[in-house]
């Protein structure tokens, strides 16, 4: 089984930089025998940051990098010259990502634009050095600050993909072909075995510069006999107000090697079962059907299509032959821009 390069789950360990002690130490200067304190403060220890980045879509680069340490401060100098900072530690993470403390379960940051920049955990603050404590009864304090220790944590990073149009379908019905043909970025949309978790995904580019994520659901209909478990945590990615696409072609192959046009309704009312007994709560998505392959039936066949399936909406299309795409697309952009009206209650 090929290697995954989709992960959506990292557990690292973080540590940011201590900060740099201050120093005492006294000025020097000709004829001045016993000059005043003027040590450095510390440098700040380096911060631990997550930074959103649109271009990234896995968080694989940190499954392998488990131990992520930001640069500790450098001590101050003589002349109150203030010790170097550490480097921070920048991660850069898909948008989507969340990041939680790995005890207590609690949300510590969530990336949700490109170029967002969060905190994890602070460097620690530099020392002050000797100068900042003189009094006016002590001129010469030979005392400095330590540096404040970095922080560590276990974090749990997990990525939340946000797809706005989940594929649903019998195996064969066309998906992978589907999310191949209109999708400008294609992540690994390689015929993955349904038993991952990768999810066939891919970023739809829509006129006028609009995307949208366009995902392969794994696991509701493909893989049922393999575990609710899959596509429970899959389902994660799906966006409260995604649209689901049902694929359902218009024509199925025979035990003869033949074509027989399928029965739609049939096809539709099995694919709701699917997806109501994997979850109810998918019914109250809106949904739309492709009926699909249409290049492979007689075009008399494809004029007598119907134009709803049990009061759902249905496009005719044909993902080989690029037929009815565009206007796929333009029904699915109109449905996305729309408040996610809940369809039918039955
Ligand atoms: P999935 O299992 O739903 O992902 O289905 P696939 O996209 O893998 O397609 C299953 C088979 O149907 C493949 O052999 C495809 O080449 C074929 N197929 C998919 N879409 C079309 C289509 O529009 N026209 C024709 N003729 N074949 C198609
Ligand atoms: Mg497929």
């Amino acid at each position: 089984m090929a290697e995954t390069n989709f992960v959506d789950y990292v557990k690292i360990y973080c540590t940011s930089g201590n900060g740099g002690a201050g120093v005492v130490s006294w000025r020097r200067e000709k004829h001045v025998p016993l000059g005043g304190p003027a040590g450095g403060d510390g440098g700040r220890g380096g911060h631990i940051i997550l930074r959103g980045n649109a271009q990234q879509w896995t968080l694989l680069d940190l499954k392998y990098r488990k131990f992520i340490k930001a640069e500790h401060g450098q001590p101050g100098q003589s002349s109150k010259k203030q010790g170097r900072g550490g480097a921070d530690e920048v991660l850069e993470v898909p948008v989507g990502v969340i990041a939680k403390d790995a005890e207590t379960d609690q949300v510590l940051a969530e990336i949700t634009e490109d170029g967002q920049e969060v905190i994890l955990l602070q460097g620690g603050r530099g020392g002050l050095g000797n100068w900042h404590f003189r009094t006016s009864t002590n001129q010469s304090p030979d005392y400095a600050q330590p540096g404040e220790p970095g922080q560590e944590r276990a974090i749990v990073l997990e990525l939340k993909l946000l797809a706005d149009v989940g594929l649903v379908g019998l195996p064969n019905a066309g998906k992978s072909t589907l999310l191949s043909v209109v999708s400008a970025a294609k992540p690994e949309i390689a015929d993955y075995p349904f038993t991952t978790l990768v999810p066939n995904l891919g970023l739809v580019r829509y006129r006028d510069g609009g995307s949208f994520v366009m995902a392969d659901i794994p696991g509701i209909i493909e893989g049922a006999s393999q575990g609710k478990g899959l596509g429970t945590r899959f389902l994660r990615h799906i966006e409260r107000n995604a649209v689901l696409l049902l694929l359902i072609p218009i024509v199925e192959p025979t035990a003869e090697g033949l074509t027989t046009p399928t029965d739609i309704e049939a096809q539709y009312a099995l694919l709701r079962a699917e997806l109501e007994a994997y979850d109810p709560w998918l019914l109250h998505k809106p949904h739309l059907v492709a009926l699909t392959k249409a290049d492979l039936a007689q075009p008399d066949l494809v004029a007598r299509l119907p134009t709803e399936v049990a009061g759902t909406p249905t496009v005719v299309i044909s993902a080989v032959a690029n037929q009815g795409i565009d206007r796929l697309l333009d029904r699915l952009w109109a449905l996305l821009q729309t408040e996610a009206a809940p369809l039918s209650e039955k």
